[in-house]
């Protein structure tokens, strides 16, 4: 294909990138440069696509989702607590059928979309992901959850599953591992994971230390987990993350409620990223989330949506707008965690996140939302704003209504 040049009023490339006026060189669903001014534009001397009176922002990264478990939303409540939560979440989950669960991720997937996510990682256990996904869809890191709630007769099962992993990834697809929690995971899976992600460089999702009950289940063998588990392992999650080699810049650790302060020294050192799902945490009713004490320990933070089962919207501008809120934060921290910080959690930095030379052409168009990133940056991330049009590999999936 021929490149073409998108223009539009401004261009917000990056959290302090703003271009009034320029452009994007667009080939063959990739950015081959961005044009600083019109003169630039003009000079590139190619066929341009003025889009407007709109400001032109990379498409955002939702870094951690359970798209197939929309087929199980408001099915559970949380009133019972958090153990009794994943009971009833396992039991709604054993009566659904692989197709309620592909088409509730194809359902997501497009709701995702329309709120201008162009990128997710997504937490697959069933495959449906893994189907529903692709062409039409959002660019995807489909991770593979394995589990064995620590009992070694349901070991080899799990391990199958890591060995039957998808092989090269596509061009809206890769593939990633994800070991869904220290508790569920066996020190055995736990190092089969590992081993299997240094050989292919995968990237590696987990949740840890979203509960309290999860932190007393893993070092002391008490509490509520142990009506769902076997052998608790008396090691801190952290500690058996690292045991099995996967705390490191290409794993991102979910939730991170109840982290110790000498925990975000570890992980700030390793360069993982940590996850936070506001709607979760509002659903669950949480004590509010250390913004301050990650940033302060330098850790990488992005924003996920989770899953409808314990968020009532897959739209991650409604998550912008909570963490703003809740977090008190400054619009331009919030937007880095859904471009910036999303990208490097699903492990697709600087193709994804970003409008630079080299990324991938995953974009929305906004209603014009003030002169200047300050305003826009404020409006943008008060869920104030829907997309007019949204491209993925530079295909629109949305067109202007
Ligand atoms: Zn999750």
């Amino acid at each position: 294909m021929e490149p073409t040049v998108v223009t539009a009023r401004a261009l917000l490339c990056a959290p302090d990138r703003w271009l009034a006026g320029g452009g994007l060189v667009l080939e063959d669903g990739w950015v081959r440069a961005v044009l600083e001014s019109p003169r630039a534009v003009a000079a590139a001397g190619v066929r341009a696509c003025d889009l407007g009176d709109v400001l032109l922002t990379p498409g955002l990264v939702n870094a951690h989702a359970h798209l197939e478990l929309g087929s199980l939303a408001g099915e559970v409540s949380p009133a019972e607590g958090f153990v009794s939560w994943v009971e009833g979440l396992i039991e709604a989950k054993a009566g659904a059928g692989v197709r309620a669960f592909e088409r509730a991720a194809t359902e997501g997937a497009a709701h995702l979309m329309a709120g201008g996510t162009t990128c997710v990682g997504d937490v697959d256990s069933t495959g449906a992901s893994r189907s529903a996904l692709g062409a039409g869809g959002p660019r995807a890191r489909i991770y593979r959850e394995v589990l064995d709630a620590g009992d070694e007769r349901r070991t080899p099962v799990a391990l199958e599953r890591l060995r039957g992993m998808p092989g090269e990834d596509d061009a809206l697809r890769s593939w990633g591992l994800a070991p869904h929690a220290p508790y569920t995971v066996s020190p055995a899976l736990f190092a089969a994971c590992g081993e299997l992600g240094r050989q292919r460089g995968l990237a590696t999702t987990i949740h840890w230390a979203e509960t309290v009950e999860e932190g007393d289940w893993l070092e002391r063998g008490e509490g509520d987990f142990g009506r769902l588990l076997r052998h608790s392992p008396g090691v801190s999650g952290l500690d058996a993350i690292e045991a099995a080699g996967l705390l490191g810049p290409a794993t991102s650790l979910v939730h991170a409620n109840h982290a110790r302060p000498s925990e975000r020294e570890r992980i700030a050192r390793a360069g993982a990223v940590v996850v936070h799902c506001p709607g979760t945490h509002a659903f669950f009713e949480r004590a509010p989330f250390g913004f301050a004490a990650w940033r302060e320990a330098g850790v990488e933070l992005a924003l996920g949506t989770d899953s409808l089962a314990s968020n009532d919207v897959l739209d991650l501008g409604a998550e912008m707008a909570r963490a703003r809120t809740t977090g008190n934060l400054d619009p331009e921290v919030v937007w880095t965690m859904a471009t910036l910080g999303g990208a490097r959690a699903v492990g697709l930095a600087g193709a994804v996140g970003t409008l630079a030379e080299g990324a991938r052409a995953d974009l929305v168009a906004w209603p014009w939302c003030g002169d200047g990133a300050r305003e826009a940056l404020d409006a943008l991330t008060s869920h104030a704003l829907c997309p007019r049009a949204v491209w993925v590999g530079g295909r629109a999936v949305q067109t202007p209504s």
